[in-house]
């Protein structure tokens, strides 16, 4: 897709992610995108994702090169997030397995905890999951159910997860869990599992949902399941709600950035559509309803790309801080959902038809008011500085 925004690129933008971002459109357009729409009827994207995504050197970009990764910041993350979304491969759980989860290991774990899970996350060997949400609970954290009790040298694992983006591929899932479940948010610990051959642990449904239909979002269980020591991520236990705080900004521009770039995709979708459909004799776009649609969603989703440009280089200075964070999750989530709404209903009755890209991205981008935070728990932590 060409760049449909008139925007200069952003000063975050140095030469080697310009280099990144045409080695990761070709290499989508190349792997992902032809084969699209029988991963979507499919219900299900293949492992081989991960691997040959990790061979592109497209998986923990901005790891250290010593534990495998490309050694870059959060804007190569960016960089390849936006790209799979402009591709419209918005179901891949790449950006929480590179953005979520490895930056978990690597600010929180011990070195030998390093050594052993980055690598391959890197190489798409592992695939990473966060487990945070219960069929009781979501928002609320501090009353996840889960426990990781003491048990001899280790822990026991108990509890379900629900909801869990790479659900059914994902070995290395971070947990969290009560070590105190007396305690709320002081009693949680992450627990890292590594589920190959773990007994006690089962996958349960891939979950049936109103978009993202090739995801793998499941529910998991855990039941008794003997974990080492050392799959309490860091050496403290307590530390998980603390740990979870911190990274959460990230995790909020991640789906900011996906949203951006669902914007520019469904205005560049658009555009194509409305030159080529005829009505009434003359190319749609020639009405000025078309024009002034078009118009406010271009404007709309190039104001939103330049706070999401400011948010993305302030976090790359380590100065983006929750509020800020939280006010780019919700309103450019928000702001998709207006867009894809609009840009639809200029395909007419070929916007609700499953084949076209317009119909997926205005499910697909649905979730990303709830994910990752819903929108209301965003004004809640933005409220706090008033
Ligand atoms: C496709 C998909 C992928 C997901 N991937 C993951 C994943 O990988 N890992 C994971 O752990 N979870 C994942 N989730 C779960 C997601 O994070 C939760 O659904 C979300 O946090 C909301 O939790 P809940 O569904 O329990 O809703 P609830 O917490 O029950 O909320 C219901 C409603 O009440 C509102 N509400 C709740 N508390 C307040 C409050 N204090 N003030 C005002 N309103 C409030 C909410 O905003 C919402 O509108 C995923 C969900 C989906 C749909």
């Amino acid at each position: 897709m060409s760049e449909v925004l008139n925007l200069p690129r952003p000063a975050w933008m140095t030469e080697d992610l310009v280099l990144l971002e045409d080695q990761a459109r070709r290499f989508m357009a190349a792997e992902f995108v032809p084969h699209l729409d029988a991963w979507h009827e499919a219900h299900m994207y293949p492992r081989e994702v991960w691997t040959k995504t990790g061979a592109a050197g497209l998986l923990c970009a901005s790891m250290p090169e010593e534990y495998g990764g490309a050694g870059g910041t959060f804007a190569h993350e960016a960089v390849i997030d936006r790209e799979l979304s402009l591709a419209g491969f918005d179901t891949f759980g790449g950006p929480l397995h590179s953005g979520i989860v490895a930056p978990y290991i690597l600010n929180y774990g011990t070195e030998e905890q390093k050594r052993r899970w980055l690598p391959k996350l890197a190489t798409g060997e592992m695939i990473g999951a966060i487990a945070m949400s219960e069929p009781g609970t979501g928002s609320d954290l501090q009353a996840v159910r889960a426990t990781a009790r003491k048990s001899g040298n280790g822990y026991v694992l108990n509890g379900s997860k629900t909801f869990i983006t790479n659900g059914q591929h994902s070995n290395l899932i971070i947990v969290v869990a009560k070590t105190d479940p007396k305690q709320g948010a002081k009693g949680i610990s992450l627990m890292v599992v590594e589920t190959d051959d773990a007994a006690g642990f089962r996958r349960g449904r891939k979950l049936k949902k109103l978009g993202m239909d090739s995801a793998d979002t499941s529910e998991l269980f855990f039941e008794d399941v003997a974990l080492p020591a050392e799959s309490l991520l860091g050496i403290e236990e307590g530390q998980g709600f603390y740990q979870l705080m911190k990274e959460l900004p990230q995790e909020r521009l991640i789906v900011a950035t996906q949203a951006v770039a669902m914007m520019e995709r469904a205005v560049g979708l658009t555009i194509d559509y409305v030159k080529q459909r005829q009505a009434f004799g003359k190319p749609i776009i020639d009405f000025q309803n078309t024009q002034f649609t078009l118009a406010e969603c271009k404007s709309e989703a190039t104001i939103a790309k330049v706070f999401l440009d400011h948010c993305i280089e302030r976090h790359v200075k380590g100065e983006l801080d929750t509020v800020t964070a939280s006010m780019a999750k919700y309103w450019l989530t928000d702001l998709i959902g207006k867009i894809a709404d609009r840009c639809l209903q200029l395909f007419g009755g070929y916007g609700y038809m499953d084949e076209y890209p317009i119909s997926r991205l205005y499910r697909d981008a649905r979730v990303l008011r709830i994910y990752a935070g819903t929108n209301e728990i965003m004004k809640l932590m933005i409220a706090r500085s008033l």
